[in-house]
C-alpha cells in the first residue's frame, strides 16, 4: 500500500506538493497550510519523490521519507499523501505527475502546483514546461516584502507569467492555465541545515514535528556526514 489520497467530490481544489522531504520540516508545513488559507485550497495531496532529476539521491530511504511525511501530516483533514511515486526506478519528473493526477482526477480538476519562487524562475530548465503550465495552475510562493519580478524571470517565463497571471478566486474555474502568486511567513529552515545538525551531533527540535524527529532518532537517520547537501 503506497498510496493514501482522500477522495474528493468533484470540483474541489487540489493542491500539489512534492519535493524530497528528506526530512520533511516546518518550513514545507506551513507552506502548506498557508497555500491552503491563501488559494481556498480543499486539499494539498503531497507527493514524495523517488528519484529527483535536478540532484542527488536523498539519504533516507524512500520507505522513512513517506513514513515522515505520513506522520507529520497525519492530524490535518485538508493533507493528504500519494505515495505512488516514492519507489519509482524513474526519474520524478513533474510532468509525469501531473499526467498521473490528470488521469485519476479527470479533466476537469483543478491542479494546483505549489512552487517556491525561485524553482518557479527555473521552470524553463524542467520537462516538458510549457506541459506543465498547460496541465495545472501554478502557485508560487514568495516571501512579504520581495515581490516576483517579471524583469528578473527568463524572457519566455516572464512572457508565460503576465499571460496567465491571475486572481486565486479564478483558480477554481478551470482546471489549469493560471499563474498566482501568495506570500508565505519566512521560515529559513531546509531539510540540508536539520541533517547538517544531526550528523554533527547538534538537535534539530522545533525545526521539525516532533513526531518526525523521534522517528529519526528510532531509525538512527542522517548520523553519517553523507548526501548532507552544501
Ligand atoms: P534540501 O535542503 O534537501 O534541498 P528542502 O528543505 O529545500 O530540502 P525539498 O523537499 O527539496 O526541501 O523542498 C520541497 C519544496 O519545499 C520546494 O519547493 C522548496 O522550495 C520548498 N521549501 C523547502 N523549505 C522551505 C521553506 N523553509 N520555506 C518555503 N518553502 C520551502
Amino acid at each position: 500500500m503506497t498510496k493514501t489520497t482522500a477522495a474528493m467530490p468533484e470540483g474541489c481544489l487540489v493542491g500539489i506538493f512534492g519535493g524530497t522531504f528528506d526530512p520533511i520540516h516546518h518550513g514545507h508545513l506551513r507552506l502548506a497550510q498557508e497555500a491552503v488559507e491563501h488559494l481556498a485550497l480543499d486539499q494539498v495531496l503531497w507527493i514524495p519523490a523517488g528519484q529527483p532529476p535536478h540532484r542527488e539521491m536523498p539519504a533516507a530511504g524512500p520507505e522513512q521519507r513517506l513514513a515522515m511525511v505520513r506522520c507529520a501530516v497525519a492530524d490535518n483533514p485538508a493533507f493528504a499523501v500519494d505515495g505512488a511515486e516514492v519507489f519509482s526506478q524513474e526519474k520524478s519528473y513533474t510532468v509525469l505527475t501531473l499526467e498521473r493526477l490528470r488521469q485519476e482526477r479527470g479533466a476537469a480538476t483543478p491542479l494546483v502546483l505549489l512552487t517556491g519562487a525561485d524553482a518557479f524562475a527555473g521552470l524553463p530548465t524542467w520537462h516538458r514546461w510549457r506541459d506543465i503550465l498547460e496541465l495545472a495552475h501554478v502557485a508560487v510562493v514568495y516571501r512579504p516584502g520581495f515581490s516576483i519580478d517579471p524583469a528578473a524571470l527568463p524572457a519566455e517565463l516572464a512572457t508565460e507569467f503576465q499571460a496567465r497571471r491571475c486572481a486565486p478566486g479564478e483558480l477554481a474555474q478551470r482546471p489549469g492555465g493560471g499563474i498566482v502568486t501568495f506570500p508565505m511567513t519566512p521560515l529559513a529552515i531546509s531539510a540540508t541545515q536539520i541533517r547538517q545538525l544531526l550528523a554533527a551531533g547538534r538537535s534539530p527540535r522545533y525545526l521539525l514535528p516532533e513526531a518526525v524527529f523521534a522517528y529519526i532518532r528510532a531509525q538512527q537517520l542522517y548520523l553519517q556526514p553523507r548526501n548532507l547537501g552544501t
